[in-house]
């Protein structure tokens, strides 16, 4: 088998020329005894631990730093498998189940009592989601268990998109990490919440409000944007949600408003820090390039091209940290499809939001 260790933390060859085989029955037997593994999901890297195992589950929250009262998501092999966990399962779980999973869709349910309460941060509700991923599928079915796994990262951070960004974050904290090369989506799933009705979105994602109410035949609420569009940056919806999230190292500059006023802004912006002496890092656009110049820049892909910005959000932010700049000046982006997604997560990473005029 094809391995390396880093400080401790086996880290797993398990990309398509890779022998899985082997991998994943390692893999699986540390999660068997209640150990941490880290693997790839098509939305990004998950910190995965047996869900029905209260002393699995708590040593995520320890090793991630995350708050105890923020639930994580349960990933299952088989949509089968969430009626183990799930008190009821309404009618929209198999219209939405038939549609987008495996996928990155994730829904919460009323939980079963053999869901321990440290797994759903102490409320009686929990939020599961089928990968497509095939190695997590694959670990899931070896497995043959639930698998609690948020993101593979140090709570704040940016999440995890590659086995690497993993190891930086995690390596000598937990057993192992499955290294299934990038992730394909980049950001984190849709979380769905079915509790009430109409069904309400807490966290926007690949799946998008379109494509649930298309697959529904019904409204559904977005509670990520307020009634002006606005993503709330501090209203809990979710209980994690009240938590700083994808943080950068640097205090980070988002720009939002239409092209030439965003670049004047952007533009004054980088030259008063740089007078100032700092590192000065820009997040922006192809289509921005001639416009904008700062020693430090990492560019997201064509503006146009959401999909593309998001699979490459998270690693572009971590370039940056590893750039040690002083501030991060964000290009802000389209809230429509997944540029919403990408534009929640930027929301959430920045410590100033200017609209541009
Ligand atoms: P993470 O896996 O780190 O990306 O975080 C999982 C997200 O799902 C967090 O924002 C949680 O607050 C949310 N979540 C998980 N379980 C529930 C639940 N039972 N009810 C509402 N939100 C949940
Ligand atoms: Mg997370």
């Amino acid at each position: 088998m094809n391995w390396t260790r880093g400080k401790n933390t086996l880290l797993l060859a398990a990309q398509e020329h890779d022998n899985w085989d082997n991998a994943l029955s390692l893999a699986a037997s540390i999660l068997k005894r209640g150990g941490l593994v880290a693997f790839p999901t098509e939305t990004v890297y998950g910190l995965g631990a047996d869900a029905l195992n209260e002393t699995a589950v708590r040593k995520i929250y320890e090793v991630k730093g995350r708050p105890p009262d923020n639930p994580l998501i349960v990933h299952v092999a088989a949509a089968e498998m969430i009626e183990q966990l799930a008190l009821t399962i309404p009618e929209e779980v198999y219209i939405l189940g038939e549609k987008f999973w495996p996928g990155p869709l994730t829904v919460v349910l009323p939980k079963k009592a053999r869901v321990p309460d440290i797994t759903t941060g102490g409320i009686s509700s929990v939020a599961v989601r089928f990968p497509a991923h095939p190695l997590a599928q694959r670990l899931l079915s070896i497995t043959g268990i639930p698998l609690a796994a948020p993101s593979a990262n140090i709570s704040g951070r940016p999440s995890p998109t590659t086995a690497e960004h993993v190891m930086h974050d995690l390596a000598g904290r937990i057993e192992a990490v499955l290294d299934g090369g990038d992730c394909a989506v980049g950001v984190e799933s849709t979380v769905l919440s079915l509790l009430s009705e109409p069904p309400t979105i807490l966290r926007p994602g690949g799946i998008t409000l379109e494509m649930l109410q298309e697959a529904l035949g019904k409204e559904i609420l977005d509670l990520t944007v307020d009634s002006a569009g606005e993503t709330f940056k501090s209203v809990p919806l979710s209980p994690g949600m009240k938590y700083r999230h994808y943080a950068t190292n640097a205090p980070l500059y988002l720009v939002e408003g239409e092209e030439e006023a965003r670049w004047r802004q952007m533009t004054v912006l980088a030259e008063h820090f740089s007078k100032l002496g700092s590192r000065v890092g820009l997040l922006i656009f192809k289509e921005s390039v001639n416009s904008l110049e700062a020693p430090f820049v990492e560019i997201l892909g064509s503006r146009r091209e959401h999909s593309e910005v998001a699979r490459r959000l998270f690693d572009a932010l971590r370039k940056l940290d590893a750039m040690e700049v002083d501030v991060i000046i964000a290009e802000g982006l389209e809230d429509i499809d997944m540029g919403k997604a990408v534009m929640n997560r930027l929301r959430k990473a920045s410590t100033y939001i200017l609209k541009a005029e």
